[in-house]
């Protein structure tokens, strides 16, 4: 291993997955030291990271609740960290130059200018935050190229179908794969008919039967947008065409993700559903490291099953592959109109089946007139679509 500690920027540090890595560097204390903590809400929870951590920044998304930050490091004799607020520092602590690698686990839109000036500024970049790819898919990847970043997927899917791959996955090694296959668990509601969705409630939505996530993934796991954008994802992280890009319902989530190559070897990755795995694998990259996660028992796992995923009745899974196929900023449209849509949901404004309707609605509309390479264009649909969907929800 290296020998001095490598310097970490965790962005969304008081969310699921920002909690899940720092278990994991906890674990590593000789490995790793935490340079800045950034969070939206929780600042309870960001100033106990603090106390625990001792990183030199603290960030906030929201400038005006920066005097309360200020005055609870100083309470708990933190003074010395720097505590800051803003989209700028945000976007300041995601490309320090004593920063090694940035976790990038803020959730939805808000994620993506931060993720952005890590890649820029030739991090590693651990990415959680899909939205980030789905919205600037070219863009994003383009940056990251000419920063000379190393991207290191953390969604678990793409971290299996990256331990899958042939690396360096390039020329003659592309050629030897034939298709990615993502798994999806089909969701609390795999089973259920049409008719019992429209009565989902929020409090069912955000139960996943495997994976213990925040509230917007999860909702999104339950109608099928999450491997809609996890698809989407995938197009631009391996640069696959979408024919190259299959979705396998596999409901005990053990299997994590599949490379199939053209001899008719498929690859898996298979674990416990515990995001501290793909989150280690990042972290350590290309070591490995414990993870704190209990090994797999295929005994208790005793069976694995597989079926086609349902387009009918979780038409958002067909929402994104139709945005993938239209391209130019239609992905970054069904983003936003999405996270408008399950914030409505969440709020008790919006039924579960008509997320579905409202995302197509917004994406329906004429889209040719943005320039999906420009983070104007991008900004411009993105605020577009959720005018246009909010107005829908009065
Ligand atoms: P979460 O809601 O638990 O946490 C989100 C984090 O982002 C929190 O730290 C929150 O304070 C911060 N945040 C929220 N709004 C913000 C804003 N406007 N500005 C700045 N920061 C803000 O979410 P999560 O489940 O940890 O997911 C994080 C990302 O990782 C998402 O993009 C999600 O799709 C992806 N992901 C999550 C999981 C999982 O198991 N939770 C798995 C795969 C991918
Ligand atoms: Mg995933």
């Amino acid at each position: 291993m290296t020998a001095s500690p490598r310097r970490l920027t965790v962005l969304g540090s008081t969310g699921s997955v920002g909690i899940s890595t720092l278990d994991v560097v906890a674990r590593h204390p000789e490995r790793y030291r935490i340079t800045a903590l950034t969070g939206n809400g929780q600042i309870d929870r960001l100033v106990e990271q603090c106390q625990r951590f001792l990183p030199a920044y603290a960030v906030l998304a929201d400038p005006e609740r920066l005097p309360l930050l200020r005055d609870r490091l100083a309470s708990a004799g933190l003074e010395r960290i720097k505590a800051l607020a803003g989209p700028e520092a945000l976007e300041m602590v995601a490309s320090l130059p004593e920063v090694d690698a940035v976790m990038a686990s803020i959730v939805g839109a808000a994620g993506m200018r931060p993720t952005l000036a890590a890649a820029r500024a030739g991090k590693q970049v651990l990415l959680a935050n899909k939205e980030t790819l789905v919205m600037a898919g070219q863009l994003f990847m383009d940056a990251a190229r000419e920063g000379g970043a190393t991207l290191l997927p953390i969604d678990s899917e793409h971290n299996a179908i990256y331990q899958c791959l042939p690396q360096p996955f390039t020329g003659e090694a592309r050629r030897g794969v034939r298709r990615i296959l993502l798994t999806a668990s089909g969701g609390p509601f795999r089973t259920w008919e049409t008719a019992q969705l429209h009565s989902v409630t929020p409090e069912q939505a955000v139960r996943h039967p495997n994976w213990s996530m925040g509230r917007k993934i999860s909702v999104d796991s339950a109608t099928l947008m999450n491997k809609g954008l996890e698809v989407i994802e995938a197009r631009w992280l391996f640069d696959l065409e979408r024919e190259r890009i299959s979705v396998v319902v596999h409901p005990q989530s053990v299997i994590h993700s599949m490379v199939e190559y053209v001899d008719g070897s498929v690859l898996a990755q298979l674990g416990n559903p515990d995001m501290r795995t793909p989150i280690a694998y990042g972290l350590a990259w290309p070591e490995r490291i414990d993870a704190g996660v209990a090994p797999l028992d295929l005994f208790a796992v005793a069976r694995l099953d597989f079926e086609a995923p349902d387009l009918v009745r979780f038409p958002c899974l067909g929402l994104a592959f139709a945005a993938l196929e239209r391209g130019g900023v239609a992905p970054a449209v069904l983003n936003a109109a999405n996270e408008v849509a399950v914030e409505a949901f969440l709020t008790g404004r919006l039924g579960f089946t008509a997320i579905a309707e409202l995302n197509e609605a917004v994406l329906a509309r004429d889209w040719s007139g943005y320039d999906a390479l420009q983070l104007d264009g991008l900004a411009a649909a993105d605020a577009e679509a959720r005018r246009l969907a909010r107005a829908r929800l009065d």
